[in-house]
């Protein structure tokens, strides 16, 4: 069990910026990320300059991860009982949920271990993006749903991650155009699909890929954050409706 008995900090706490994060911290502490997302990085960049000793869990998704502050481990823990005796073993003085919003299991498993062995735990979340004038959105609740709002014979712009593809391949009639950082390990399952391997661009960039695309729907999901909104901006600018899968 982590030895917190001086650390005010309560066992729960939930923060939308990283800039919230060091004053809670005060003085240098051991802390353990859990990252994945672009504000992880940012964090453990910002804690490893103010003196903490960091370190980053990557779940091992991309195969060239960017490097980090302070040191990385990379791989799964074994579910909760596996991360609560990771915990066990090397306590942190507190521990950094930054996954992104829709890892759903890991934020799961850390609030279980954290409970289970007395770690502190501040959970990182972005704030969702709120529709705004001119937006068209048809608003969902699963994937499963987003793939039967996708009108027929249409080509879109499937914002999702590699994981959660798969279940749009029984539409048939659609062209899907996929994003990927790092290229599929297997053909795609789609009857029609053009890949590309690319990072989100800007405003710019998004604009000019939804119309050299003949983008007609963009299909993600709401995780916040700034980079991924660039498409929510150009679908706005161009009039194209998005299907957007709540948390
Ligand atoms: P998930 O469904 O919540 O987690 C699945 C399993 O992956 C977890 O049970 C855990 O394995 C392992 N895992 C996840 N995050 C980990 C981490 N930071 N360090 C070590 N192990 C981790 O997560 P996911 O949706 O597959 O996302 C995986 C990673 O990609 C996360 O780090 C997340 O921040 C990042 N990411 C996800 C998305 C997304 O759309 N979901 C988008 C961008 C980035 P064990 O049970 O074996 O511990």
């Amino acid at each position: 069990m982590a030895d917190n008995a001086s650390f005010p900090l309560p066992a729960f706490h939930v923060v939308e910026d990283i800039t919230s994060i060091p004053p809670l911290l005060a003085p240098a502490r051991n802390i353990l990320i859990l990252g994945g997302t672009r504000e992880a990085a940012d964090l453990a960049a910002l804690l490893a300059a103010l003196g903490h000793h960091v370190t980053t869990s990557l779940a091992g998704r991309t195969r060239e991860p960017k490097p980090v502050a302070g040191a990385l481990r990379i791989g799964g823990f074994g579910g909760p009982d596996g991360f609560a005796r990771h915990l066990a073993d090397t306590p942190p003085d507190v521990l950094i949920d930054a996954t992104h919003p829709f890892a759903r299991t890991m934020s799961a498993n850390a609030r279980h271990a954290a409970e289970r062995t007395g770690t502190p735990l501040i959970r990182l979340e972005r704030a969702k993006w709120e529709r705004e004038v001119g937006d068209i959105w048809i608003e969902v609740a699963t994937l499963e749903q987003a793939r039967d709002a996708i009108p027929p014979n249409v080509r879109v712009l499937l914002a999702l991650g590699r994981q959660h593809i798969g279940l749009f391949a029984l539409r048939t009639d659609v062209h899907f155009i996929i994003r990927m950082v790092d290229p599929p390990e297997a053909p795609l399952p789609f009857a029609h699909a053009t890949l590309i391997a690319a990072l989100p661009g800007d405003v710019e960039a998004e604009t000019v890929l939804l119309t050299a695309e003949r983008i007609d729907v963009i299909v993600c999901r709401n995780s916040g954050g700034r980079l991924a909104y660039a498409k929510i901006e150009a679908a706005r600018r161009l009039g194209l409706p998005v299907i957007m899968v709540g948390r």
